[in-house]
């Protein structure tokens, strides 16, 4: 199934992401985690594509096994940066293969050793190159792209992000996925001025429950996300005691996505991190709301 189909439904959903082994050796231990959170039935799961693409084999697997043995849609991300076009061409036609039918066109992150500066020498060099080669190919997909209510790192404003986010757009994207948040508004200001744009797609809001005091770090240090002065206090009191902050930040999220779905939101994406039992903590938080 098409995930914009699901996301023009009329009811509240919730989808989880989950990445794959970052060395091609750890496998089994990513693999029992992913089945757990498979088992919660989520509306659908989308699987990362490792930085580089080092691992990429697994992202096609995963989500080609998680379709076949639980029937709920998954997607695939793919990046282009690092690759060239043969590479993407390939992967392409294996996603097509695999009947893989939802991709997450992406850029990627550029490594400390790429410079913008050289860009041309790159086959890719944003993610709207990728949508229109996947637009282009004969297997029809439903294209996810990325999103930033608090502005991708190297934009110089919003106005220019919005800009590109709108190209991705025209170039076929159906839909697309926010990066973390920690305060809604900064969601609900982003959806005003993207509309006010022209775009009109759906857009997925991206929760990521913070349930250890480093992994905030970590999260930050990736996306730049302002942390209002709730979710400080509550890292600074409970960071250092693992239980509490893994309840606190459950229901940090949780809150999060109950004032989103309360706000005209239908469908919220959780960044599950491969840990199950959070997954399941926050469905269980929302049972009644999903049906569930
Ligand atoms: P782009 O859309 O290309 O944007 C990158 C920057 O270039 C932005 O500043 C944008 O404004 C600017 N830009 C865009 N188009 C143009 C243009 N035509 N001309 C000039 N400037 C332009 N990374 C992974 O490695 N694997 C993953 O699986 C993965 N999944 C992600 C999922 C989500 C929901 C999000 C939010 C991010 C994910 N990332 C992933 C990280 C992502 O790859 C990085 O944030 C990357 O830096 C940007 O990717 P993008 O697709 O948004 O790039």
């Amino acid at each position: 199934m098409k995930i914009i189909k699901l996301l023009q439904q009329d009811r509240y959903s919730l989808s989880f992401e989950v990445f794959p082994p970052k060395m091609s050796t750890s496998f089994d231990k990513v693999k029992p985690a992913i089945e757990k959170i498979a088992k919660l039935h989520p509306s659908f799961m989308s699987v990362t594509y490792g930085a580089g693409g080092g691992t990429s084999q697994f992202t096609l697997d995963i989500a080609r096994d998680m379709r076949n043995r639980y029937g709920f849609p998954t997607m695939a991300h793919l990046t282009c940066v690092s690759s060239t076009k043969e590479t993407v061409a390939q992967k392409i036609n294996e996603l097509k293969k695999a009947g893989i039918q939802n991709v997450m066109a992406l850029r990627g992150d550029l490594t400390p050793e790429m410079q913008l500066s050289d860009a041309h020498h790159w086959d890719y060099s944003h993610a709207v190159d990728l949508i229109r080669e996947l637009k282009e190919s004969d297997a029809d997909f439903c294209i996810g792209c990325a999103c930033y209510p608090e502005v991708h790192p190297e934009s110089a404003d919003q106005r220019e992000d919005i800009k590109y986010l709108k190209e991705k757009v025209d170039a076929g994207c159906d839909f697309m996925t926010t990066q973390m948040f920690f305060d809604n508004n900064l969601l609900y200001n982003f959806l005003y001025k993207i509309r006010e744009a022209g775009i009109t797609v759906p857009v997925l809001p991206g929760i990521m429950p913070i349930t250890k005091a480093n992994q905030l770090e970590r999260a930050l240090k990736l996306s730049g996300s302002f942390m209002p002065q709730r979710f400080k206090a509550m890292v600074d009191r409970f960071g250092h005691d693992d239980m509490a902050m893994a309840q606190a930040g459950i229901a940090y999220a949780t809150d999060q996505i109950i004032d989103l779905y309360a706000n005209g939101v239908k469908n919220v994406h959780l960044y599950t991190m491969n840990k199950p039992e959070v997954a399941r903590a926050i469905q269980n938080n929302l049972s009644s709301i999903l049906g569930k």
